[in-house]
């Protein structure tokens, strides 16, 4: 892509929490699968940001994760391309078709459009490998996105209200979830879906917090996100800020 990143090459780097991780200069030190490593380059990606020299090898330790960095600076492949890797790395079942699908990803993130530009990245960075996404959001072809998700779901988007819809429908079980994100933690809060990203965090069967990996990415840090990140993730979770976070 065009986007010139070199500005961000001297920004402001905060980690805190213990022990973290070294970060990673380049791609290949993230010692990606050749599918990744090919999808990555395709990309046009020659760099990692520092979100995702910073963020990438936190989450490939299997660390939870609160990131704060502005929009634009590359949060969606800081989390997706280390988790795809470690579904690789630790071998994920072939989709197929079921009645109910077990995700092992979910990723939440307030809009359509938003999730959608998630879901896009993610199947655009899995091309080539057997992990199937899926992504669900409210109004439209509500029957349509069910048979999308019954076809097969390693990785599950969606927007909040129709996340809870569809494992309230009973569509998908919760058994082998092991990564949940949630992007734009700040625009959910401004949105008013505090209350079901408590419910989804909370829904039956899905796995404590000692059992999953989670992920929160804001652009700011309120005090209701960092109330939330202490509700969500880890006690040893590391924070990470990126620039001049609000
Ligand atoms: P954010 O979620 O932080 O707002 P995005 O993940 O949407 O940012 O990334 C913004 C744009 O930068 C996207 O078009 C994305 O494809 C591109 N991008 C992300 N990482 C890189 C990279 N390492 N090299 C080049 N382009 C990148
Ligand atoms: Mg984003």
């Amino acid at each position: 892509s065009g986007i010139n990143f070199d500005k961000y090459d001297n920004i402001l780097v905060d980690v805190s929490g213990e022990n973290p991780p070294q970060a990673i200069m380049t791609f290949e030190e993230a010692a990606m699968c050749e599918t990744l490593n090919r999808n990555v380059g395709k990309s046009g990606y020659v760099k990692p940001t520092p979100v995702q020299k910073h963020g990438i090898p936190i989450i490939m330790a299997g660390r939870d994760l609160m990131a704060c960095a502005q929009t634009g600076s590359g949060k969606t492949a800081a989390f997706l391309l280390p988790i795809l890797q470690r579904l690789m790395a630790d071998g994920v079942a072939a989709s197929r078709f079921s009645e109910v699908q077990e995700p092992e990803v979910i990723i939440v993130a307030p809009t359509r459009e938003l999730i959608n530009q998630i879901f896009l990245e993610a199947r655009k960075f899995a091309f080539g490998t057997c992990v199937r996404t899926v992504v669900v959001y409210g109004g439209v072809n509500t029957g349509y996105m069910i048979r999308e998700v019954l076809k097969g779901c390693n990785v599950l988007c969606g927007t909040p209200g129709r996340m809870l819809d569809i494992i309230g429908r009973g569509k998908v079980g919760l058994s082998k979830l092991r990564y949940l994100v949630l992007d734009e933690a700040d625009r959910m809060l401004d949105m008013g879906f505090e209350p079901d990203m408590r419910k989804l965090v909370g829904s039956p069967g899905m796995p404590s917090k000692e059992e999953r990996q989670t992920l929160m990415f804001s652009a700011t840090y309120p005090e209701d996100i960092q109330r939330m990140a202490a509700d969500f993730l880890k006690t040893d979770y590391l924070f990470l800020a990126v620039g001049q976070v609000g």
